[in-house]
């Protein structure tokens, strides 16, 4: 008793912890209000164990070391949960925890160039206002193939503003095989029923006949929808019609057809296995009325949700008040814009990140992994060597697809493969790598040039 009320006596001031050099750090990293809140917190924490007995007690020195540790530790959680850059050596090219499709050097200097004024809604021909995201519209539409397009923040609004707009109070005609989950606990159904539209259920999960949605058909119907079953696939004995023969009925009955195409290409990717991922202006020229993909998966620009189709069904939309809701911002419009421009001058296979990587071949990656190690094995105390491995496209496309090409198993002389994991990723920028059985791989398909310096010097650092 009397040992803890002394302990009490001396617990450090906030001031007092806030004036030793690590107070003065936590300040200046996360401003002084936060700091005293931490500090605080610290204190209290060490008066609580001190009553409970937990703590024995301690010089005034002591505590205060204490209380400064714990500060510290506080500050550093709180600034390891920010947003930091962070280098993908695991070989998954959409990664959807890292932030899926890394931008292209042209999207990046759009964000310098309109991160200030620009001309977001201002026609500098009239001097008048303007419309917001024009140039990305007429872009998308123009490459494929449809009549117009809207932006909005991601795929998930694109359907919940298309089924708003077009399907509320209505019924949409589903294929049993298309209620699909494509990960973090997002169900594509519970977004779609949001819209206040009822999911008409048709078929099997594996077989779904035309006659099916015929027989479907009704007074209440309002759409037929596809949804792209983006992150696995169904195989064996499956069926469903196809897009034209789903397009025609549509168009008989008087009620649009739309498709959720996920990920989908502009343009096909010549790479084995990515081929069954939809290709929009396929679709489009298929008869589909309204398709939408996402910014930020194979087309390989930021978040956002793009809708093309019909010029009718588009305005509709367009004039919805959802969309104000949706819209998307300057930033997102900015890189989508360069990134399309790419596509549109064919460079997208040269410019584009995630084209690069999956068009990437095992001999390049050999190649580079060589060099790589040549660097890398100046440090005596890790080893090298090159395995074969499979890169895959993540993000929900192209399940079952794996792209092969050597990857680099690492090993240090007295360290695991789950403490150098770790070590990465602590690092500056955090580097994330994966492990199989005892082995650190890193796949460098995912690594960009400038990357793979900063990379190799963090295995170079290592002791
Ligand atoms: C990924 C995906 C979505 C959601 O796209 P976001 O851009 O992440 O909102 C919607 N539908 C399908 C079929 C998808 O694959």
């Amino acid at each position: 008793m009397d040992n803890s009320s002394d302990a009490l006596r001396s617990l450090p001031s906030i001031d007092e912890v806030l004036g030793t050099k690590s107070g003065q750090s936590s300040v200046s990293a996360i401003g002084h209000k936060r700091a005293v809140m931490f500090a605080r917190a610290a204190v209290d924490e060490i008066r609580g164990s001190v009553t409970a007995g937990n703590l024995a007690g301690g010089s005034r020195e002591e505590l205060l070391t204490i209380a400064t540790n714990r500060l510290e530790e506080l500050t550093q959680n709180e600034l390891r949960t920010g947003i930091r850059r962070a280098i993908n050596a695991t070989g998954v090219i959409l990664h959807t925890n890292l932030g899926r499709a890394p931008l292209s050097q042209n999207a990046l200097d759009a964000i310098t160039e309109t991160s200030g004024y620009c001309s977001l809604e201002y026609d500098l021909a009239s001097g008048k206002r303007g419309k917001r995201g024009v140039r990305a519209e007429s872009l998308a539409a123009y490459l494929t193939g449809a009549e117009d397009a809207l932006i909005v923040n991601n795929c998930a609004s694109a359907a919940f503003l298309v089924l708003s707009a077009f399907a509320k109070g209505g019924e949409a005609i589903i294929s049993r095989g298309e209620l699909v989950e494509i990960g973090g606990d997002f169900r594509i159904p519970d977004v779609l029923e949001m819209s206040g539209a009822v999911l008409r259920e048709v078929g099997t999960t594996n077989r779904t006949k035309l006659s099916d949605y015929e027989a479907a058909c009704g007074e209440h119907t309002s759409m037929i929808l596809r949804v792209h079953p983006s992150n696995y696939r169904i195989i064996g004995f499956t069926k469903k019609p196809k897009l034209e023969e789903l397009a025609e009925l549509a168009e008989k009955m008087g009620f649009p057809f739309y498709e959720d195409a996920g990920s989908g290409a502009i343009t096909a990717i010549p790479a084995a296995g990515v081929s069954d991922e939809p290709v929009i202006s396929e679709s489009i020229a298929a008869g589909v009325g309204l398709v939408s993909f996402s910014g930020d998966k194979l087309l390989g620009g930021p978040q956002a949700g793009i809708i093309v189709g019909r010029r009718n069904l588009v305005e509709v939309l367009r004039s919805h008040p959802l969309y104000r809701v949706l819209r998307a911002g300057k930033l997102v419009l900015a890189t989508l814009e360069a990134t399309l421009c790419s596509y549109a001058s064919e460079m997208e296979d040269l410019e584009i990140p995630v084209r690069r990587m999956i068009l990437a071949t095992a001999d390049e990656l050999a190649e580079r992994s060589r060099e790589f190690i040549e660097v890398c094995k100046q440090n005596s105390s890790m080893t090298f060597a090159i395995v074969r491995g499979e890169s895959v496209i993540g993000g929900g496309s192209a399940p079952g697809v794996s792209l092969n090409g050597p990857v680099i198993s690492v090993a240090h002389k007295s360290n695991s493969a789950v403490v150098l994991e770790k070590q990465l990723r602590s690092g500056d920028p955090a580097i994330v790598a994966r492990i199989d059985g005892a082995q650190l791989l890193i796949d460098l398909r995912t690594v960009s040039d400038i990357e793979e310096n900063e990379l190799a010097n963090a295995l170079l650092s290592i002791k």
